[in-house]
């Protein structure tokens, strides 16, 4: 990993091409305010059992909420992010974003990583190699150098503590119940957005959930069936199954 890297953003826009964004809940609610369609990624784990990476546990904890599954208990994670299979919505024609005084966090961060165990790496990103010979120094030892963006960090993982408990009320009011194992992969929903908006406007924390973790390699069924745990791996009707 790189100790030091220089960035200067080109202005090319790929960023804001086939990324889904991960919103807060309050973008969430501006997201659909303005009639775009949300997407929403779960992943869960067993406490200190299968999907929880040992050396990301205290991460892992702080921006996932634990639920009810078969007799036993898993712990969700759960990302509302702003569907963009191609453009955004909001990429107009000259390759500038439309609300970028209000862009969500996320925007604001790009390419920085959020998640404090995923180091930097320019070829993981979408900007040119141009955008990382110029500029100001952007991280140095893996934090922002620039402490205005070192805050932005800092609320987006906030956010992911404080949203989280809502969060997890919305997919229980929309019938999103069914996590992937982290590690395995994700579940994907595309709720309805009338039904989502309203659910937002009235989350219901502390609600009791029954959730169930899709899987479908047989030597994890038998490990969380083992746990008492519910799991399925029929072909899913009303989410999608996006395995590693
Ligand atoms: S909201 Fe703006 S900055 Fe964010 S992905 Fe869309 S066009 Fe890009
Ligand atoms: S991909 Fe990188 S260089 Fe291109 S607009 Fe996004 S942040 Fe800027």
């Amino acid at each position: 990993m790189n100790d030091s890297l220089r960035f200067a953003c080109t202005g090319c826009g790929k960023c804001c091409t086939g990324h889904h964004v991960p919103l807060t809940l309050d973008e969430a609610r501006q997201w659909a305010a303005a009639g775009g369609q949300v997407v929403v990624l779960i992943e869960g784990c067993v406490a200190d059992g299968p999907g929880m990476p040992p050396a990301q546990r205290e991460h892992v904890l702080r921006r996932s909420h634990p639920v009810p599954c078969g007799q036993g208990e898993i712990r969700v994670s759960v990302t509302f992010a702003a569907f963009n299979p191609g453009r955004c919505r909001n990429l107009d024609d000259n390759d500038l974003c439309r609300i970028y005084e209000n862009r969500p966090l996320v925007c604001r961060i790009y390419p920085v990583e959020i998640n404090p165990h995923i180091p930097l790496r320019p070829e993981n990103k979408d900007c040119p190699p141009e955008a990382w010979e110029q500029g100001p120094e952007l991280i140095h030892g893996a934090i922002p150098v620039d402490p205005a963006l070192a805050a932005l960090v800092q609320a987006s993982r906030q956010a992911d503590r404080d949203d989280i408990a809502a969060k997890v009320a919305v997919c229980q009011a929309l019938g999103m119940t069914t996590s992937a194992l982290k590690g395995d992969g994700f579940t994907a929903y595309l709720p309805d957005m009338s039904a989502f908006a309203a659910a937002l406007a009235q989350v219901s924390v502390g609600a009791e959930g029954s959730w169930t973790l899709h899987v479908e390699r047989p030597e994890l069924i038998g490990d969380l069936r083992g746990l008492e745990l519910r799991t399925t791996a029929e072909a899913p009707v009303f989410y999608a199954f996006i395995g590693f």
